[in-house]
């Protein structure tokens, strides 16, 4: 027995829940159990690389609310009209988005080894997250054990960014439920791409967005003018 405990976290595109408010910033931490929640050690501004996998069949996972029964994107993907091949460089680039500014590395990795599972969901709503946690022995902040991401299977995507607010784009979605994933909330206010509701302003993240990033996993270190690795 480890004495885990598994908090389940419920969030999507159209309700936040969750909301503890973290003092200091606009950014808001995903709490669960009273407790900020990141992949790696769970010490605020440390770093973490972290292994990401599409499922390719139909996965059960026990412990999520959300995207219990986690399957493939093939349907969702042929709803929107986007092939398999046009997918990838969409998630790369949204997982950018948070490795290009903070200290997290992202990987595609076997679904055995994979930390953050990503699929479609049959149901109501959007996108869901769903992240399960380990209870910290000490300490305030609790270690992410792993999280899924959902999309509706049912529901359009495009890769366009269009102003047509009825259908999303797949990586603005996917961009905001990785910041779900790797332990950030609904800010509570507008202009992050954390922010809810979905809108089509700004398709990269905010200032707001990089503070909360940067909050739990450091600042992405700067290259070293001159450094060559022997
Ligand atoms: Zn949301």
């Amino acid at each position: 027995m480890r004495g885990l405990a598994t908090g389940l976290m419920l969030a999507m595109l159209v309700m936040p829940i969750g909301r503890d408010a973290f003092s200091g910033d606009v950014f808001r931490l995903l709490q669960l159990g009273g407790h900020p929640v990141k992949f790696g050690s769970p010490t605020r501004g440390a770093g973490a690389s972290i292994g990401y996998a599409f499922v390719d069949r139909t996965i059960h996972f026990d412990n999520a609310r959300n995207c219990r029964d986690l399957e493939p994107l093939d349907a969702t993907l042929a709803t929107s009209g986007i092939g398999w091949s046009a997918l990838p460089p969409e998630v790369e680039a949204a997982f950018a988005q948070w490795a290009s500014v903070a200290n997290v590395n992202f990987h595609e990795t076997a679904s055995s080894r994979a930390q953050i599972f990503i699929g479609a969901f049959s149901g109501m709503g959007e996108a869901f997250a769903d992240v399960a946690w380990q209870r910290p022995v000490d300490g305030e902040t609790a270690s992410i054990e792993r999280s899924l991401i959902c999309l509706n299977a049912d529901r359009p995507r495009k890769r366009a960014f269009d102003g047509d607010l009825s259908v999303y784009n797949v990586r603005y979605t996917l961009t905001h439920d990785i910041g779900y994933a790797i332990g950030l909330d609904h800010p509570g206010t507008f202009g992050a791409l954390m922010s809810f509701p979905y809108n089509e302003r700004f398709r990269t993240l905010r200032d707001d967005d990089i503070k909360g990033v940067v909050a739990m996993y450091g600042a992405r270190p700067l290259p070293v003018a001159g450094l060559s690795v022997q």
